[in-house]
């Protein structure tokens, strides 16, 4: 019986992938593509090892690479030479804009696509170093992952054009528990990592262009700190939040309804 399950699966396989890339494809193009629900129905597990993530990425656009390995070297998150690719093997159970940044990364050929894709790749990366560390700090839940992701991107971009790249990588997740606050920096201490939090109400309510105003206000925060400076809304605060175009207020209450 388990020997001819196997054998119908070996034979349905081919045609359940032409039908997911099929689907993928879809998904690709429509507005609705970015829905972690729609996804799901997409890929109903990770791939587990280098050859699988290949035929991932071939699904999502690669075509011009031969060969993928995993590694667990930590300095190398994406490298490419020729016709082989090397992938973290953190990168297994990637959300799909996660695989379209590596598609991306090895495909482009201008720089500006190539480095919003290396932004997207790092940002993953930030986001799972916070979630493999045991600390007490809620975390993102699941469903919220590509809000998560969608910021950390941001933080990434935000990092570059406003403070020339002085801040360094850290995790910025979604909170459900924040309530009145929109965002919250906390300093890295009791073995936990620095990172930005945002209320997930703030980012129903009011918006991206309020939310990005947010991160930055507690990115000014995070330089604050990371430059030996107190963690406060003093004069210094209100200078450089001036300076990065960030709004100076320090709070703004989340009005119920
Ligand atoms: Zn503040």
């Amino acid at each position: 019986m388990g020997g001819r399950r196997t054998h119908v699966r070996e034979r349905a396989g081919p045609v359940l992938r032409s039908l997911r890339q099929r689907l993928a494809r879809t998904l690709r193009f429509s507005p609705g593509g970015d829905d972690p629900a729609q996804l799901t129905l997409v890929f109903e597990r990770p791939p587990r090892d280098g050859p699988e993530l290949l035929v991932r990425l071939r699904a999502l656009g690669l075509t011009r690479i031969a060969t993928c390995e995993l590694t667990a070297n930590r300095r190398t998150m994406v490298s490419f030479r020729g016709g082989a690719l090397r992938v973290h093997a953190g990168y297994l159970d990637a959300p799909e804009p996660v695989l379209r940044a590596i598609v991306a990364f090895v495909e482009s050929r201008r720089r500006p696509d190539r480095d919003r894709a290396r932004r997207a790749i790092i940002a993953y990366c930030a986001l799972r170093a916070v979630g493999a560390t045991p600390v007490r700090r809620e975390r993102t839940h699941p469903d919220d992952d590509l809000l998560a992701l969608r910021l950390q991107a941001d933080h990434a971009a935000l990092n570059a054009e406003r403070f020339g790249g002085a801040l360094s990588t850290i995790a910025v997740r979604v909170s459900r528990r924040m309530k009145s606050r929109l965002g919250h920096y906390a300093p890295a201490g009791d073995g936990a990592p620095a990172e930005i939090a945002i209320s997930r109400r703030h980012i129903r309510r009011h918006g991206w262009v309020d939310v990005r105003d947010t991160l930055v206000h507690e990115m000014v925060h995070q330089w604050q700190v990371e430059t030996g400076r107190p963690l406060d809304h003093g004069p210094e605060f209100r200078r450089k939040a001036r300076e990065v175009g960030a709004a100076p207020r320090a709070t703004r209450r989340v009005d119920p309804g």
